[in-house]
């Protein structure tokens, strides 16, 4: 029998370290199998593909795919070869949850509170990444495409744990959207507004840069070189795959990996590729788009087949947020209520797909809950670098090693946090959600608008969703479930207390 998440007691193992569960049969199991990996001589390589504002319901394995006129045919195949996460959470927007992932750290402790634009100051600097810790313990790390966790020098990515970037520093629409009359038509037939945005102290080029070194400016992101930058990345990590197999006669060729690939796509606005422009069944730029990334998947899986590393590699598929439906219609099909930018379900949970083919089970589907945060963790006890976990500051991600090595492995989260911005939003326990802020009930702000419009409203007495009943979260169960009421509000204390003991900063604040 499962464990009850809602009844069993989580344990904290470190004052800094955030309670999770340790189930004893699992914890066995997945250590003697790590063990048997690790006694090859091996560490595992790890490959996050990271989506843009795609959502949970795009992909034909969580009932989108043909459904919504983008088949999805490798990403479907992948999920069968691994786990298909169905409680899988991401941060409300790009920045924060970005930051989240590599730090293991909510928003509210690495101050990266909501995404800088257009050069805005502030960034992931003075953060330990676990890009960087894996990195001491002798991978190489890459990262590609987006970056979007500050474009100040400190914050690059080949400063803070990355042999080399290859990619551009922030968001796809700002490099695009003044130079499209459609958007834009006030700065485009505007010589003085154009120079004045070219003026703005950000790069408009994409860049590459390694370890240490200043980034050098490979293009200029115009609107055709925006659509050529999904190819472009995806062959560049290709080659990466290919230079680091072993026997491939590269001067890195053999040393465990993390490459951190994170796609253009799909953020407003898209361009389609020429090769995919129109070739969805719905004919509409955004699924165009989501064949690509569909495509993407598919490249760099089989590069990893054809050089003999896939059964030596984690993957890890994601997005940074939920759909956005301010830009409707995108990606108007959840099964969740509101979008990007708010703590309702159709902010946070996201689409996530772990496989590590031999390693961890095939077939799997579970609504175990995971953050992306709980990655920093399992992924250093993967490599075998658990000990270079920071002591100095909290770590709200777990381990998750257990949940994933182990054939029927149960979740080590028994508590999810959703914050929106500096506001605490709701709790999360079993299929209950404790909510006690949120975007505004408007029916324009929540039902396809994004979080980022409206108001935010702090409950009274609190609501609880059954998110198994009630996905939408379209009826408060409290007053006929305050049975639970304890096991919330002692779940939020010690979630508060953790701030007295380690609080938080705000380089980048809340807009206000
Ligand atoms: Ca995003």
């Amino acid at each position: 029998m499962p464990h009850d998440p809602v009844v069993t007691e989580a344990v904290r193992e470190a004052a800094h370290l955030e309670p999770q569960f340790r189930f004893a049969d699992q914890e066995a199991l997945a250590a003697s199998r790590l063990a048997a990996y690790h006694a090859t001589g091996k560490s595992p390589n790890v490959l996050v593909i990271l989506f843009d504002d795609v959502g949970w319901g795009d992909f034909g394995c969580y009932g989108g795919g043909v459904a919504v006129g983008a088949p999805t045919p490798n990403i479907d195949r992948l999920a069968r070869r691994g786990m298909l996460l169905t409680s899988c959470y991401s941060e409300p927007s790009c920045t924060p949850s970005r930051a989240s992932m590599m730090t293991g750290r909510l928003p509210m402790r690495h101050g990266l509170l909501r995404p800088p634009m257009y050069g805005q100051k502030g960034g992931l600097d003075g953060e330990i990444t676990f890009a960087q810790l894996l990195r001491e313990a002798g991978y190489v790390t890459q990262a590609v495409g987006k970056w979007h966790m500050g474009e100040n020098v400190e914050s690059q990515p080949q400063h803070v744990g990355f042999d080399d970037f290859y990619g551009f520093l922030s968001v796809s629409d700002m490099y695009t959207e003044w130079r499209d009359p459609y958007f834009f038509p006030e700065i485009v037939y505007s010589e003085e507004r154009t120079k004045w945005v070219e003026n703005l102290p950000f790069n408009r080029c994409f860049v590459h840069a390694v370890k240490g070194g200043e980034t050098e400016n490979v293009e200029e992101v115009t609107i055709p070189v925006l659509s050529q930058l999904d190819q472009k990345w995806t062959d560049y990590s290709l080659d990466f795959i290919r230079r680091m197999a072993p026997g491939s006669g590269g001067a890195e060729a053999g040393r465990p990996w993390f490459l951190y690939h994170c796609t253009r796509g799909a953020h407003f606005d898209n361009y389609p590729h020429e090769d995919f422009l129109g070739r969805s069944p719905a004919k509409h730029p955004y699924k165009d788009t989501i064949i690509e990334l569909d495509d993407i998947v598919g490249r760099l899986v089989r590069e990893l087949e054809a050089t003999g590393q896939l059964e030596d590699t984690l993957i890890f598929i994601s997005s940074d947020n939920g759909p956005e439906m301010e830009t409707w219609p995108d990606a108007a099909y959840s099964p969740f209520r509101c979008a990007k930018g708010s703590t309702w379900e159709g902010g946070q949970r996201v689409p996530g797909i772990v496989a590590w083919p031999g390693m961890i089970e095939a077939d799997r589907a579970t609504d175990g809950l995971f953050s992306q945060m709980d990655l920093f963790r399992t992924v250093l006890r993967l490599a075998g670098a658990e000990a270079a976990t920071p002591t100095d500051r909290y770590i709200d991600g777990v381990d998750q090693t257990a949940f994933l090595l182990c054939p029927d492995g149960e979740s080590t989260r028994k508590y999810l946090y959703y914050w929106l911005v500096n506001v605490f939003s709701a709790l999360r326990v079993g299929e209950w959600k404790f909510m006690v802020a949120s975007t505004s009930d408007d029916d324009r702000d929540c039902l396809n608008l994004g979080g980022f419009t409206g108001v935010t409203q702090k409950y009274t007495h609190g609501r609880l969703y059954n998110l198994y009943l009630d996905p939408k979260e379209s009826h408060s169960y409290m007053i006929r479930k305050l049975a639970y009421i304890d096991s919330f509000t002692g779940g939020l204390r010690d979630h508060f207390m953790s701030f007295g003991a380690y609080p938080g900063k705000h380089p980048i604040a809340a807009m206000s």
